[in-house]
């Protein structure tokens, strides 16, 4: 048998879904049912282990995995010397510092001296002590936001997505101090076999994100305005031109981004495109 490269994933909470959805939309082929701790992929030298977030950074510097997927929160509260391989874009929060609604809050200054609970106590400390702001901080590993209720602790800091929790905990949201998303991340220096495996990974998870970006267009077009149109579009590489059976009409097929997508539609209907037909890109590869 061959090497695996191991990689590690949350067993169940936020990020496990679309950590796997990743994975088989790169064409790898597994089981995911996360009853089970390991599983190996059926068409790819991968194997998986399903484990609880926290406890993916030190499995990795451990070398009982060689990547995984976390929160980039996770990642920087452990302070691992591993690397971030991959931004994934998905599971998007903040953490932020809120506050009872009746404190006076202008800003970390007003955290002087107050007792601040939390689960993030790395990144707190370290946002502190840049802005010169000494503050009690109370490790807690849940239930961050009934902490003032009950008397424990006079802020919070809290991953927060919508706020509407914080809202019925009578906690207003007053300082945005870090941003995260997921997260691909590996140990440094594996050996040339896992690197080898690990890039061949990477090939698939780039294409399949890249996809994401990218919209697939088809339309008829006057000619005589095909160079205007092409002007517009700048594809990934020149479109692609047919010839229509109407001498004064052509076919046109390209990439787009999806960023430049709408502006391009309008432009390309003023320019008399007719019958455009948009769609999704499941895989690009340069
Ligand atoms: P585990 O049982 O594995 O320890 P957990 O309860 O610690 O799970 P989750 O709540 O599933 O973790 O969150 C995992 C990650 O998802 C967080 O570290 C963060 O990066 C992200 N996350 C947390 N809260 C939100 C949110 N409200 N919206 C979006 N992403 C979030
Ligand atoms: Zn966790």
């Amino acid at each position: 048998m061959g090497t695996n490269l191991k990689i590690a994933v949350q067993k169940s909470g936020r990020l496990s879904e679309k950590s796997l959805k990743i994975i088989a939309d790169c064409g790898i082929k597994f089981g995911s049912d996360a009853r089970l701790l390991r599983e190996e992929a059926e068409n790819f030298p991968l194997e998986f282990l399903y484990l609880r977030d926290d406890d993916i950074p030190r499995y990795i510097n451990d070398g009982v995995a060689d990547i995984g997927i976390v929160g980039r929160n996770e990642f920087d509260e452990q302070n691992l010397p591993l690397e971030v391989i991959r931004d994934l874009g998905f599971a998007k929060c903040r953490l932020s510092v809120a506050v009872p609604v009746k404190f006076d809050y202008q800003g970390l200054t007003s955290l002087e001296g107050k007792r601040i609970a939390t689960s993030y106590p790395g990144i707190l400390k370290r946002k502190l002590a840049e802005a010169g702001v000494n503050a009690s901080i109370f490790e807690i590993s849940g239930s961050v936001e009934i902490t003032p209720s009950i008397g424990v602790a006079d802020a919070i800091c809290d991953l927060v997505s919508t706020g509407a929790t914080l809202v019925s905990n009578g906690l207003k949201e007053v300082e945005q101090i870090y941003t995260s998303s997921a997260v691909l991340i590996g140990r440094k220096g594996l050996d040339s076999e896992k690197q080898i495996l690990l890039e061949r990974l990477l090939l698939r998870i780039d294409s399949v994100q890249k996809a994401k970006d990218y919209k697939y267009i088809m339309f008829n077009l006057p000619k005589a305005h095909l160079k205007e149109v092409a002007a517009i579009m700048g594809g990934i590489t020149s479109p692609t031109v047919t010839e229509l059976y109407d001498p004064a009409w052509c076919a046109v097929q390209t990439v787009i981004s999806e960023e430049r997508f709408w502006d391009a539609l309008e432009q390309l209907k003023e320019l008399g495109a007719q019958g455009i037909l948009v769609t999704a890109i499941e895989k690009l590869a340069d």
